[in-house]
C-alpha cells in the first residue's frame, strides 16, 4: 500500500523478564494493523534449544504450534490472537537455531579458509533471520528480543540489532524498550534509576532506544516523565506508560491513548493519515468485562501449577465467553489429585470439564476418573489430544469392558491399544520436532455434532502429538454410541470422536486452542461454554 521499504522496529527489555514484551509487540501490531499496515511479529529466543517443543511447559509455559507446523514460543500465540493473522517458523528463531544454520554451513564448506566468530558469522545469520520477514509482503516487522538487555546470551542479538539499525537507518528502524519504574512504597515514589541504568547499558552496545515503555504499578507523572526522557535521552511524547491492566485486552488501547503508534509511526516515517478502527476490539473488551451469566469450568491437566503452560485455552475461553457475554470460571484441577473416592466432590460445584493436552503419565489415570464422572454423570466434556485420547481408553474400560485398555504411551504391553503409535512413528527416535505437527485437513461426518458446531463439512486443524486413535476399534466404538466423527481425508485417521445421548462429549485429537483470535473466537470453545450453561 505505502511503496516504502519495509521498516523494522525491535523490542528490547530491561531490568527484569517477565516485563511482558510479547504483549506490549502484540498491541503495537494491532494498533498499526488497525492504521491499515501490513504487520508481523518475531520473537527471538536467547536459548540454545532449536525450539521449545523438548521443554516441559514448567520451564517457559505452553508450547505453540503455527500452521506450518513450528514448536515455537506462546508470545507467537498472543500475536496471533491480536493480530488475527498467522505466524510461521520464520516468527520464532533460538540461538539453537541460529548456532545449527551456522555449524551446518560450515561443515558443507561455506567459510572454507576462514575462522568462524560470534561476529560476523552468528550476527549475520541473526540480520537473516530477522529480514527474512522482510522478503515477505510486510510493511512492517516488528521482532522481540527476547531476555533482559546485559544477559550474556542476548550480547549477540544486542548487536545485530544495533548493525541492523545501521545499515537501515534511523528513517526505516526504531528501537523501543521496556522497561519497570518499582515502586517504593515507603517513600511513594515510582523510581527511574534501574531504566537509567539499563538504558545506559544499551548505549554503550551502540544502541539509542527511540522510545521507553514502562511498566509501573502506578500513573507515571510529568516530572518523571520528564526526568527519564532526560537521562535516557529520548523526547518527551516517547515515554509511554504502561500499567497493569485487568486484562492484557485493555494493553493496546491504554497505550493508543498516549500515541504510542503515532509515535512510532512519526519515527518511521510512515503515514498516519488513516485512524485506527478498534470497534470490534473494544466491543470484544466490552462484553469480556460485563458478563451476563457465569459458567465454571474445571480444567484438568499436569501442569496446573504454571497457568501459563495451557495459554491457549484459557485465552480461547476468554474470547468464546466474552462472544457469549459469559464469565468462563477455570478451575485449575491437578489430575495427579483425582481419586474414584475424591471426583465427586472436587467436581460437584463445576458444570463443565476440560481434560487438558499432555506428556508423560503422570497423573493420567485422575484424567480417566474424570472422564467417567463427566460421562456418567452427564457433564459437558471437551477433551484435547492427550484429554481425546484418554476419552478413548476410559471408553474401551468401562463401556466396552476391555480391561487394560491404555494408550501404548503408558502401557507398551496393553492388551487393547486404542491408542498406539502409526508405523513411521515407529521408527522415530529423534525427539525434537518429529510428531505429527501443524495444520492437518479433517473432514466431519454429516450430522454429527461437530459438523454442526463448524457449520461445515471441510476443517483445518493444528496437530501437536505422536501417538494416535487405533482405528482397529471403530466398529465397537461406534457400536455403542461413540462416534469417530473427522477424519483426515488422506491417512484415515481418526480425529474427533463424539458420544451420542450424553449433553457435550467431544474429543479432538487436534488443538482448536491455537486457532482462537479475539476477531474471530473458535466455535468449538463457544458451543462448549454454550452447552456448560445450558445445562
Ligand atoms: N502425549 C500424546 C501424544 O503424543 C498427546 C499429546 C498432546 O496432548 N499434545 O500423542
Amino acid at each position: 500500500m505505502h511503496n516504502l521499504s519495509t521498516k523494522y522496529i525491535f523490542v528490547t527489555g530491561g531490568v527484569t523478564s517477565s516485563l511482558g514484551k510479547g504483549i506490549v509487540s502484540a498491541s503495537l501490531g494491532l494498533l498499526l494493523k488497525s492504521r491499515g499496515y501490513n504487520v508481523t511479529i518475531q520473537k527471538l529466543d536467547p536459548y540454545i534449544n532449536i525450539d521449545p517443543g523438548t521443554l516441559n511447559p514448567y520451564e517457559h509455559g505452553e508450547c505453540y504450534v503455527t500452521e506450518d507446523g513450528a514448536e515455537t514460543d506462546l508470545d507467537l500465540g498472543h500475536y496471533e490472537r491480536f493480530l488475527n493473522s498467522q505466524t510461521s517458523r520464520d516468527n520464532n528463531v533460538t540461538t539453537g537455531r541460529i548456532y545449527q544454520t551456522v555449524i551446518e554451513k560450515e561443515r558443507r564448506g561455506d567459510f572454507l579458509g576462514k575462522t568462524v566468530q560470534v561476529i560476523p558469522h552468528i550476527t549475520n545469520e541473526i540480520k537473516r533471520r530477522i529480514k527474512i520477514l522482510g522478503e515477505k509482503d510486510y510493511d512492517i516487522i516488528i521482532t522481540e528480543i527476547g531476555g533482559t538487555v546485559g544477559d550474556i546470551e542476548s550480547l549477540p542479538y544486542i548487536e545485530a540489532v544495533r548493525q541492523l539499525k545501521w545499515e537501515l537507518g534511523d528513517r526505516d528502524s526504531v528501537v523501543i524498550h521496556l522497561t519497570l519504574l518499582p515502586f517504593l512504597s515507603s517513600s511513594g515514589e515510582l523510581k527511574t534509576k534501574p531504566s537509567q541504568h539499563s538504558v545506559r547499558f544499551l548505549m554503550e552496545s551502540g544502541i539509542m532506544a527511540d522510545v521507553l515503555v514502562c511498566r509501573a504499578e502506578h500513573e507515571i507523572e510529568t516530572g518523571i516523565r520528564k526526568k527519564l526522557a532526560q537521562f535516557c535521552n529520548v523526547d518527551l511524547k516517547n515515554v509511554i506508560e504502561c500499567m497493569d491492566m485487568d486484562t492484557i485486552y485493555e494493553v493496546p488501547l491504554a497505550l493508543k491513548k498516549q500515541g504510542f503508534d503515532d509515535v512510532v509511526l512519526d519515527t518511521l516515517g510512515l503515514s498516519k493519515e488513516k485512524t485506527a478502527n478498534l470497534e470490534n476490539w473494544m466491543d470484544f473488551l466490552k462484553k469480556y468485562k460485563n458478563p451476563t451469566k457465569k459458567v465454571r469450568i474445571a480444567l484438568v491437566g499436569k501442569y496446573v501449577g504454571l497457568q501459563d503452560s495451557y495459554k491457549s485455552i484459557s485465552e480461547a475461553f476468554i474470547h468464546a465467553g466474552a462472544w457469549l457475554e459469559t464469565e468462563v470460571q477455570i478451575s485449575w484441577i491437578y489430575s495427579g489429585d483425582i481419586k474414584e473416592d475424591n471426583v465427586s466432590d472436587i467436581f460437584g460445584e463445576v458444570e463443565g470439564l476440560l481434560i487438558a493436552p499432555g506428556f508423560g503419565d503422570r497423573g493420567i489415570e485422575g484424567k480417566v476418573t474424570a472422564i467417567q464422572y463427566a460421562r456418567e454423570n452427564k457433564i459437558p466434556v471437551l477433551g484435547i489430544c492427550l484429554g481425546m485420547q484418554m476419552m478413548a481408553v476410559e471408553f474401551a474400560r468401562n463401556v466396552l469392558s476391555l480391561e487394560g485398555a491404555n494408550s501404548v504411551e503408558f502401557d507398551s504391553e496393553t492388551p487393547y491399544p486404542v491408542i498406539s503409535l502409526m508405523e513411521e512413528q515407529k521408527e522415530v527416535v529423534k525427539r525434537g520436532g518429529t510428531m505429527r505437527l501443524g495444520a492437518w485437513d479433517c473432514v466431519l461426518e454429516k450430522g454429527s455434532v461437530l459438523e454442526k458446531i463448524y457449520g461445515k463439512e471441510n476443517i483445518s486443524e493444528r496437530h501437536r502429538h505422536r501417538y494416535e486413535f487405533n482405528s482397529q476399534f471403530t466398529d465397537s466404538f461406534k457400536m455403542y454410541g461413540m462416534v469417530p466423527s473427522g477424519k483426515n481425508p488422506n491417512t484415515g485417521l481418526i480425529e474427533t470422536i463424539e458420544l451420542k445421548g450424553h449433553p457435550f462429549y467431544v474429543g479432538v485429537q487436534y488443538h482448536p486452542e491455537y486457532k482462537s483470535t479475539v476477531a474471530s473466537p473458535h466455535p468449538l470453545f463457544i458451543s462448549f461454554i454454550r452447552a456448560v450453561s445450558e445445562k
